[in-house]
């Protein structure tokens, strides 16, 4: 009997069966019962995630004969037969993606279907389509026969248009939870007679990070190179992944400077035929979550586990983690040219055991976050300092106690001011586009990928905490859970500015708005569009929106703080 992929076996063929997109699957069964089915819909979501599955699914639901609660019978000749017939037509826009494909399936379309209610065109990775077929596939979304329906599935939302988009009716798929993976893994393994572990399922769950079908693939794999039990050592050795607490214990030995037990580890290694590649990428993300875990970054950002983490947290300090990253980035860089990939790996591994022994002082964790705060508030003291400086010229021989009386410290964290924020934000609006908004927000959802960037980590580590809410040419709002992630981002703004610059290869106009400022703002938006009030664009008043408080030695710090922010904002107490 020809060999079934365990994925293909159990691909779910029911609603039921699908694993997660609960609210996806309500939604879909009572469009069916409500007969308000739709002729285009846009799955969009990770890969592995059941966008096909679904859309397969779907094409079966509307056209059972005698659907149950809106769900496909499975009984019925049309739900039997239906996806091998001529009437579910699936695509792969990644190699039919010019205007011809599409001309030729508008044509195909406009026939009635040989045996069912509806045609379904299904349309994978849908964003791969050139402009030209954008276009034409637009024509018949905007006037679809009625015994079509579409289901346009992507991986890549932002990069479709929005002429296409608002023509669907859209779902977001969500990665599946990695509880959800091990059990439907488990009842796959159940049916199948495979043995294995727990610790083995949830491995295999983290490191297809969401997708389904990578799991089972995954599972498919280790059960034909393993006869036997699969543990969790089988997973890390088709993987050639190592465990992390394999990596806790080499770093604890390059703490304790222990030479023996690394040149062991890396032998053992390359005995083993582990990838060097692979072994580098998962000590970068370790660290990535040991920096996490120093700047007390929210706890579900890390994936490694938070116990292994806190053990090497304890034992360097920030700049440590730093110098590891680079130092293995570094050697990544060099190993592909090199033919004895081990040799060099363990000498270098020595020499960074070397310079990190010798230039580490034992200070405790404490100690650690006290420089790390230290460091961000750097600039809060060269305000201070300076206004010292500057009071002083005020009054001779003032008390330097006294200047804290004159303005609250706080008020020393640069603020915009007040007009250009109004013309900031209305500026947003007036040229705010959904596109934008998406492309721009799919990038944000990487910055956590920039926590273990020396010159940005401290500004990504605040923006972390901050919503995209409307974007356009050059605009941007976002909006922060609290003032005090306002204030500390007004700080950076120009860092700020360039870290956007970087990510979006663009420069923006932001400001950064708290959550309850941002409903007013929004909720006012809603009442001016839908009265007919157009924005127009305002010039900003000043191109430098944001301006050292106190960089020249003018004696006019109070003036210049009202300057700055505006007589309002600013506190004496
Ligand atoms: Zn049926």
């Amino acid at each position: 009997m020809e060999y079934l992929a365990l994925y293909r076996k159990y691909r779910p063929k029911e609603l039921d069966e699908v694993v997660g997109q609960s609210e996806i699957k309500k939604i879909l069964a009572s469009s069916i019962q409500n007969g308000t089915i739709t002729h285009a819909y846009l799955f969009s979501g990770p890969r592995g995630t059941g966008k096909t599955t679904m859309a397969k699914i779907l094409a079966k639901m509307v056209n059972c004969e005698s659907p149950v609660n809106g769900n496909a019978c499975n009984k019925c000749q049309s739900c039997l037969n239906i996806l091998n017939s001529n009437d579910v037509i699936e695509i792969d826009a990644a190699s039919n993606n010019g205007v011809d494909e599409i001309r030729d399936l508008r044509e195909k379309a406009n026939l009635v279907p040989t045996n069912s209610k509806y045609k379904v065109y299904i349309i994978d990775e849908v964003h791969m389509l050139t402009t030209q077929a954008f276009n034409a596939l637009l024509k018949t979304l905007e006037e679809p026969p009625k015994h079509v329906i579409f289901v346009l599935a992507t991986t890549e939302y932002y990069r479709i248009p929005l002429t296409i988009t608002s023509r669907c009716q859209k779902f977001q798929f969500n990665k599946i939870s990695n509880n959800d993976i091990v059990e439907r893994l488990k009842k796959i393994s159940v049916l199948e007679k495979i043995d294995i572990d727990d610790d083995a399922l949830m491995e295999i769950a983290k490191i297809s990070d969401g997708g389904m079908r990578d799991s089972i693939n995954f599972l498919d794999q280790l059960r034909s190179f393993n006869g036997g039990k699969i543990t969790l050592n089988d997973v890390y050795d088709v993987c050639g992944n190592v465990s992390s607490q394999e990596i806790v214990t080499l770093f604890v030995n390059i703490y304790n400077n222990n030479a023996e037990e690394i040149v062991d580890f890396f032998e053992k290694m390359d005995l083993n035929g582990k990838n060097y590649g692979k072994f580098f990428e998962d000590v970068i993300s370790f660290m990535k979550d040991v920096v996490l875990i120093k700047r007390e970054v929210n706890s579900k950002y890390i994936k490694s586990s938070i116990d292994d983490v806190k053990k090497i947290a304890n034992l360097f300090t920030l700049d440590n983690v730093f110098n590891i990253i680079d130092f293995i980035n570094n050697l990544m860089g060099r190993l592909s040219s090199v033919s004895r990939q081990s040799v060099i790996v363990i000498a270098n591994f020595l020499l960074m055991m070397d310079r990190i022994n010798s230039s580490y002082q034992a200070e405790n964790l404490n100690d650690d976050i006290k420089k790390i705060h230290d460091n961000e508030n750097e600039k809060f003291i060269k305000f201070t300092s300076s206004k010292k400086e500057n009071s002083a010229n005020l009054t001779d021989n003032h008390n330097l106690k006294d200047d804290k009386v004159v303005v609250d410290s706080n008020d020393l964290i640069p603020k915009i001011s007040v007009k250009n924020k109004e013309i900031i934000i209305n500026n947003t609006f007036a040229v705010a586009s959904k596109i934008i908004k998406n492309n721009l927000q799919s990038k944000f959802s990487m910055i956590s990928d920039y926590l273990t960037d020396k010159k940005f980590t401290s500004i990504v580590g605040t923006l972390i905490d901050t919503t995209i809410e409307v974007a356009g040419d050059n605009y941007l709002i976002l909006s922060a859970k609290s003032d005090l992630i306002v204030d500390k981002i007004y700080s950076n703004y120009r860092l700020c500015n360039e870290f956007f610059k970087m990510l979006f290869d663009n420069e923006y106009n932001f400001v950064v708005i708290n959550n309850d400022e941002w409903n007013k703002y929004r909720d006012e938006y809603i009442k001016n569009i839908r009265s007919g009030k157009k924005y127009e664009l305002k010039e900003l008043n000043d191109n430098n929106l944001i301006q050292e408080l106190v960089s020249d030695s003018e004696p006019t710090i109070v003036d210049k703080l009202f300057d700055l922010v505006g007589e309002d904002n600013v506190e004496f107490k």
